[in-house]
């Protein structure tokens, strides 16, 4: 059966990285018979300028009824001043809650050819493969109440909600538990539990989640330990799993132990699988319309797709392979750029991608 791909390119580089994860897939279809069929739709800045909304309802439509979403990046410095609700940001945040996606996958992974890119001494990360599955639609961004009021004093606070239903925390971590199969076999569950009650009820529901895991070695880590493990040894992590909060902060730190943002993939996961599938980059107005961006964050998120939600993981696999041997090659675009390699652009990359597949 033919699937679906919603492909919304959005603002800044946003465009140039998905014209060339899409050069990927055409390919794919091409030679390796993938029965996929393309649609694109605006969303982000571009959706506004065009409709007066980041995320119109035809490309909420689109993004319901494809089988997977393609997202490049969204946002730019034009859109900042505009009403919270109209800026492009809304969109993501949107398209994740109307689609229920509840488990973001990040993998951290070093390739050998790019170990000095790292800030970190390359013995340390070289070889690093890590996988940071994040709760993605609760926790206290999404807790209520929340707001900011006025005591009697006449002093105003902010306050927020910390919070998780036993099935938000049982569903994630069996996404995570699921993934470790396919991997190492190692689940690391990160909390607060010395602190705060969430944390606590979030351990007690992942011990009973691993009871049907029981090939799976389970551990646990609190944030700040998590936070400071991750530079010491993070090649002691296969996967590890959290929450919102938790997730969002640990998993820009496990990106940058690769010095590579351009590198790097992500999946959202609902309960079927479906999946919107984008790079962890964002529009990155400094160098876009330049034909410079790194696309290779963006082919590696169509290969998680065809991993995750479309089943295919020999195709997955071969793109990751020709990443590889493109890489040996020494092709690098200006962001992994080291002395005596081959300075490509966008175009470039993707052609050799697609030509090494
Ligand atoms: P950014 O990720 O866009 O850029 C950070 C730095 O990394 C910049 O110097 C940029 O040039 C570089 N960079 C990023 N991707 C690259 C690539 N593929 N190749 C080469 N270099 C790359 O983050 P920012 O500058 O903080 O944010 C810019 C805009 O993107 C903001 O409007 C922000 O809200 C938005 N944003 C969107 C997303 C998303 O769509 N998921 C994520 C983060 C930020």
């Amino acid at each position: 059966m033919t699937k679906k791909i919603a492909v919304l390119p959005g603002d800044g580089i946003g465009p140039e990285v998905v014209a060339e994860a899409v050069k990927v897939l055409e390919r794919l279809r091409r030679d390796f018979g993938l029965n996929i069929e393309l649609e694109t739709a605006p969303v982000g800045g571009t959706a506004y300028d065009q409709t007066g909304k980041p995320l119109p309802e035809a490309t909420l439509k689109l993004a319901q009824t494809a089988d997977a979403v393609l997202l490049g990046a969204v946002g730019g410095p034009q859109y900042d001043t505009l009403p919270r609700e109209l800026r492009p940001e809304k969109a993501l945040l949107g398209l994740r809650s109307e689609l229920k996606l509840f488990a973001n996958l990040r993998p951290a992974i070093l390739y050998p050819q790019l170990a000095s890119a790292s800030t970190l001494r390359p013995e340390v990360v070289a070889g690093l493969d890590i996988l940071i599955v994040r709760e993605l639609t609760g926790d206290i961004y999404f807790g209520e109440p929340r707001g900011v009021r006025t005591l009697s004093n006449g002093e105003r606070e902010g306050f927020n909600t910390m919070k998780y239903a036993e099935h938000e925390v049982e569903r994630v971590a069996r996404v995570a538990f699921d993934a470790a199969r396919k991997r190492r076999k190692k689940v690391c569950s990160v909390e607060k539990a010395n602190v705060l009650e969430t944390s606590g009820l979030w351990r007690e529901v992942v011990l009973k989640v691993a009871k049907d895991y029981s090939d799976v070695e389970l551990s646990h880590m609190y944030v700040d330990n998590a936070a400071m493990q991750l530079v010491r040894a993070p090649k002691q992590f296969d996967v590890i799993v959290t929450g919102n909060i938790f997730g969002d902060i640990l998993s820009d730190e496990a990106a940058m132990l690769t010095g590579s943002i351009g590198m790097l993939p992500s999946a959202s996961l609902d309960a079927n699988n479906k999946g919107m599938y984008e790079p962890i980059h964002g529009s990155a107005p400094d160098i876009a319309g330049k034909g410079i961006a790194n696309p290779l964050a963006t082919i590696l998120s169509v290969a998680m797709m065809l991993r995750y939600t479309l089943n295919a993981s020999a195709l997955a696999d071969r793109i990751e392979k020709a990443v590889s041997k493109v890489l040996d090659a020494g092709l690098r675009t200006g962001d992994i750029y080291t002395d005596g390699m081959k300075k490509v652009g966008t175009k470039e990359m993707g052609d050799a991608v697609a030509a090494a597949l």
